[in-house]
């Protein structure tokens, strides 16, 4: 889960005598500077009632880093620095994380800010019923989860206006893309479902090390990646396999390059789905969770997951018809 995304916002004009990209560059380096010196500050601050990391906490830490440098080897990803500071993680118990995002449900257990790119993480994670001897491994994939969006977290982007007024504010953490004019996130459910894809792979490539570091039991090992966005999932697999089929390549080569792409900002590849599903098809992958009205998720989403489900390209006319319907009575001007 991402929330907070806006660091940096704001609006100028270019002026005519100069290089319009340059202007642009320091605009936004200026803008970014302006914001990450401010939010890291106050990031490096403790909250109120935060306790020092402890040992188990540094070591997961670390692992994942570990983790991530390996998974980009294996996908061919340069990489140089470390992905992730232990500064950019805060532990939180119940209490101090309720105090301070009381307004956010939790359900991958944290969250990542992109704004000046730290990560909460809520002690209180396990679902009702869980075995308390599965909390560190959950622990560890919750927090593989949030370094994924964070080291997938690359763009600030500019817009230029036609009166040439350049608005920073928009940005990128994986296929995620916040729109200036509203806040709807496109692509957020496919991110996220191919966050879990990615943390489901970057884990069961590390079972020795995750037996060893980790004490991981069998069934635990079973369990990874399994325990949320299911239909995001979903989604994510029913889309990788057609596309699979459509390029004449293996599953596992089209999910490599899905994922892969979430790190590197490329989205040429998802036109893909244009080509298999039909004109708009894009668009409807672009909505699915993208809504900050969770009402108009609830009933959209399910349409959208049957849409590319759908072997049918007369039924997927008609589901589309209904999601258009339905968009209608929320906001009768479009
Ligand atoms: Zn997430």
């Amino acid at each position: 889960m991402e929330k907070n995304p806006i660091a940096i916002t704001g609006t100028s004009k270019i002026s005519d005598d100069k290089n319009i990209q340059e202007v642009i560059k320091d605009q936004i380096t200026s803008g970014i500077a302006n914001a990450s010196d401010k939010k890291h500050t106050e990031s490096i601050l403790h909250l109120e009632g935060e306790r020092a990391k402890s040992e188990k906490e540094i070591k997961r830490i670390e692992a994942v880093e570990t983790y991530l440098g390996r998974l980009f080897d294996k996908l061919g990803l340069p990489h140089e620095g470390r992905f992730i500071e232990q500064d950019q993680i805060h532990f939180l118990s119940q209490e101090v994380f309720e105090k301070n995002f009381s307004q956010f449900t939790c359900d991958v257990g944290g969250f990542f800010r992109a704004g000046d790119r730290v990560i909460f993480m809520n002690d209180n994670n396990m679902p009702e019923g869980a075995d308390p001897a599965d909390k560190e491994i959950t622990d560890l994939e919750h927090l593989t989860h949030e370094c994924i969006h964070l080291a997938s977290h690359a763009k600030t982007l500019a817009n230029i206006g036609e009166d040439k007024s350049v608005s920073y504010g928009n940005y990128r953490t994986g296929y995620r893309v916040l729109g200036l004019d509203s806040n709807d996130s496109k692509f957020n459910g496919f991110n996220e479902g191919v966050v879990c894809a990615t943390e489901r792979l970057m884990l069961l490539s590390e079972v020795e090390d995750l037996k060893k570091r980790f004490h991981a039991t069998e069934p635990q090992l079973e369990k990874l990646g399994y325990g949320a966005y299911v239909s995001n999932q979903v989604l994510v697999h029913t889309l990788n396999h057609k596309i699979a089929e459509f390029r004449k390549e293996k599953p596992v080569t089209s999910l490599t390059r899905i994922i892969r792409s979430q790190f590197t900002g490329e989205m040429m590849h998802l036109r893909d789905i244009e080509d298999i599903y039909g004109k708009d098809s894009l668009d409807l992958l672009a909505k699915f969770q993208s809504s900050s009205d969770s009402k108009i998720n609830e009933v959209r989403d399910p349409l959208i997951l049957k849409y590319f489900q759908s072997e049918d390209s007369g039924e997927r006319i008609e589901i589309k018809e209904e999601i258009e319907k339905f968009e209608k009575t929320v906001n009768p001007t479009q």
